[in-house]
């Protein structure tokens, strides 16, 4: 079986490299690409344990913007031997995280909450992200649930978001090519506009595949992503994006309910492209 869109604690997920290791094992992944947000350091983590399974993939998921729009973007291939410059951008996009979340504080606590950037960054480290102020927000008992705190406070149209400097699309796909890797659309069905419509566009930036395989995606929508993959020339990828404890609903491998089978196939299809380049 083959996953991947995984996270571990180094980013949003709940499960250390090592912790995450172990479910793949347990859970029969023996592909598992992880794909931490904005960092390698759960991958370069995971790789030094030398675990005889899984086989490991180096990906990121990127956030980018899209017209004004968060839209994920997974990148693979990206291994160590893989240009420096692009993991000195990464590294640039975590610093744009941390100033941004100087001002959230600043801003949340405008709004009344007692929440410091100390108590974040105790949760999520390096990364730090909204995720982990939404976790703060519930345990506090000012929201009843992470949705709620996304809904009321945190998301773009919420009264408590404030900016970051995120790449554009274009440029995120650009920098995931010039470093040699593939670059893949996350999970399709959350990009929030057109995708059919939006395609040429994506296309012309020089996205190499989409992310038909998710756990938010029903059978209708994996078939829908598979014939605009076709229609469009592009790759396939697909993974569960499992979080752990934040998202118990997914699991590794097999996503919400077993609703995801990754054909292993589009691993043969994904290396013989990044091995032509
Ligand atoms: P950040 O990178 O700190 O801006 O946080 C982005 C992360 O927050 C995303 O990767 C998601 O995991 C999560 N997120 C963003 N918007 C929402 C939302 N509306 N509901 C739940 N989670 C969200
Ligand atoms: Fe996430
Ligand atoms: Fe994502
Ligand atoms: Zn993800």
């Amino acid at each position: 079986m083959i996953d991947l869109h995984s996270h571990t604690n180094e980013s949003d997920g709940t499960c250390s490299p090592g912790q995450l290791l172990e479910e793949a094992v347990r859970a029969g992944v023996d592909v598992l690409g992880i794909t931490d947000h904005d960092t390698f350091a759960g991958y370069d983590q995971a790789r030094a344990l030398r675990a005889p399974a899984p086989a490991l993939i180096c990906g990121i998921e990127l956030s980018t913007k899209l017209h004004g729009k968060s839209v994920h973007l997974l990148g693979y291939f990206l291994d160590a031997d893989a240009p420096a410059e692009f993991r000195h951008w990464v590294l640039d996009l975590q610093a744009s995280r941390r100033e941004r979340n100087v001002r959230l504080v600043a801003r949340l606590r405008e709004l009344g909450f007692d929440i410091t950037l100390e108590e974040a960054e105790a949760r999520g480290r390096g990364m730090t992200g909204r995720p982990h102020f939404a976790q703060i927000m519930v345990e506090k008992g000012y929201v009843a649930n992470l949705r709620q705190a996304f809904d009321d406070y945190l998301d773009e149209s919420a009264k408590g978001y404030v900016w970051r400097r995120e790449p554009q699309f274009a440029e995120g796909v650009a920098r995931i090519r010039q470093a040699g890797g593939i670059a893949s659309l996350a999970h399709p069905v959350r990009v929030n506009g057109d995708v059919p419509a939006l395609m040429p566009e994506l296309c012309d930036a020089g996205l190499n595949a989409l992310e038909a395989y998710h756990s938010d995606h029903g059978p209708k929508e994996t078939e829908m992503y598979l014939g605009l993959a076709h229609q469009y020339g592009l790759l396939v990828t697909g993974g569960s994006d499992f979080h752990g404890a934040v998202k118990p609903d997914v699991q590794l491998g097999t996503g919400c309910g077993g609703n995801l089978k990754v054909p292993d196939n589009l691993l043969e299809q994904l290396r013989s492209r990044h091995a032509a380049r």
